[in-house]
């Protein structure tokens, strides 16, 4: 547990641990993030890819707390928005504050819908359409690879 923070002007950044805890920087280069993501959730969250319908791990989560970004670990959902969209995949009413996600439209597949990747990573994250429940009328629907649940 060292508490000394080192003048980053005279360290050397040639070796980087790995499996270092959240909060480092975001990796910049495809290698990077296979490095850091299982072959499942470097698919989903840097080639967006969709997981198959009820096969998250994420569907059923009967504590509380929050789900973080698979990527990076930014908080983006809690439970208490979580709702049973029967959908097959995870779904929530909003994000856990403004600015965490980012919207971007998607025309692909020949669709018009709004993809959500994480606004401090870029990982794809799923789609938000609105036909949700109150009291947003939105929905979240994300993919459990793209989330790491953070029991309270
Ligand atoms: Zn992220």
């Amino acid at each position: 547990m060292s508490t000394n923070r080192a003048d980053p002007t005279a360290t050397d950044a040639t070796s980087t641990p790995a499996g270092k805890p959240a909060g480092t920087p975001v990796p910049t280069s495809d290698e990077e993030w296979r490095t850091r993501l299982s072959p499942d959730r470097f698919h989903v969250l840097r080639e967006k890819g969709t997981e198959p319908a009820w096969s998250g791990a994420l569907l059923d989560v009967h504590d509380t707390g929050l789900f973080r970004c698979a990527g990076c670990g930014t908080a983006l959902f809690r439970t208490d928005d979580k709702f049973d969209s029967q959908s097959g995949w995870p779904s929530f009413t909003r994000a856990v504050a403004d600015g965490v996600i980012t919207e971007h439209q998607d025309r692909s597949f020949g669709m018009r819908r709004t993809e959500i990747t994480c606004a401090t990573c870029g990982g794809h994250l799923g789609h938000v359409f609105p036909d949700g429940p109150r009291p947003t009328g939105m929905r979240y629907c994300i993919n459990s690879l793209s989330l790491e649940f953070d029991p309270d």
